[in-house]
């Protein structure tokens, strides 16, 4: 990817237009946080949200980066919470505090339900016949978390699958032969320390709950409401207009913040930074996240 170098950022940043986005490069992304700065100040983003999956670990380097260029900068972190299946369930913290000694506890809890799960699939694909090691994929994650986008580039480089998207639909993906299940959160448990971390709790990509039908949906966002949800995302890059649509008015109805994420992954995903789908995040939807953080940070117990 073409990423600008640091000199080079003042002169092309514009503010006119903007996007707050999830950005997973310290977990299953394959861009150095700073990198990913960087990239949004070409973009022309004028606000970058960083929400990695289970990890905090980026945040330092794109906090010190988005001041140097003058990006806004929200910290974030992702949780998959406990859903069941077909569907997922995930939640943003946005604004959480990296110093919260309960988000430290929220990170563990969370890391130590991978280095249960990863193990089993490694054990399930070696059943299979597929010669792959923890170690390769220690390797492949170069010390960031262990993911299972890296297992797929494994594959992928292996030969024993055409594109991560195959290693996904033949082995990995939920319901494939060598997946298996992490211990997660319940939703109530992960709103709870979101908040207590100082951030603000917003459901994600909505459509992945694979709720069979509008009236359910809205039960389940219902439900988190009255357990401190804040937000949910309208906007993402695997959002129809229709399921924006109706993300928008679960929002109306229910008073939640509105956000919108691209879900850019680096090449783990086809997806282009800050655009989510060929939209763009309104600029006022940061303003009101970033409100709502500020007024969280000064509740949150330190
Ligand atoms: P993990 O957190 O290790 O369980 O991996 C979750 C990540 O895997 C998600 O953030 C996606 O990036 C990716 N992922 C999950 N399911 C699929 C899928 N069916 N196709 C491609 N990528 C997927
Ligand atoms: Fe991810
Ligand atoms: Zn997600």
């Amino acid at each position: 990817m073409d990423i600008c170098a640091p000199e080079d950022a003042p002169k092309i940043k514009c503010l006119t237009d903007s996007s707050i986005f999830t950005a997973t490069p310290a977990s299953d992304g394959t861009l150095p946080p700073a990198q990913v700065v960087h990239l949004a100040v070409r973009k022309n983003l004028s606000a970058l949200a960083l929400t990695d999956h289970d990890t905090i670990d980026g945040i330092a380097d794109a906090a010190a980066e988005a001041q140097k260029l003058g990006l806004d900068f929200l910290p974030g972190i992702e949780i998959s919470a406990e859903f069941p299946h077909p569907g997922t369930m995930h939640l943003l913290g946005y604004g959480v505090d990296p110093q919260s000694p309960v988000l430290r506890d929220l990170t563990k809890t969370l890391l130590a339900g991978r280095d249960k799960r990863n193990p089993k699939m490694i054990a399930k694909l070696n059943e299979l016949g597929i010669a792959v090691t923890m170690a390769e994929w220690e390797q492949e994650a170069k010390g960031n978390v262990l993911g299972r986008p890296q297992l797929a580039a494994i594959l992928h480089r292996k030969g024993y699958v055409s594109s991560v998207k195959d290693a996904f639909n033949k082995y990995l993906g939920q319901g494939a032969p060598a997946y298996a299940d992490k211990e997660r959160l319940s939703p109530q448990r992960a709103i709870e320390m979101v908040l207590e971390s100082g951030g603000v709790p917003v459901l994600a990509h909505p459509i992945q709950l694979r709720t069979p039908n509008d009236a359910q949906l809205e039960r389940i966002v219902k439900d988190l409401v009255d357990h401190g949800l804040a937000g949910i995302e309208v906007i993402h890059s695997v959002h129809t207009p229709a399921d924006i649509e109706k993300c928008d008015a679960l929002a109306a109805r229910f008073n939640l913040l509105r956000t919108g994420g691209s879900d850019f992954h680096g090449t783990n995903k086809n997806i282009e930074l800050g655009i989510a789908n060929g939209r763009r995040i309104p600029r006022q939807w940061y303003e009101a996240l970033a409100a709502a953080v500020a007024a969280n940070n000064t509740r949150a117990p330190r």
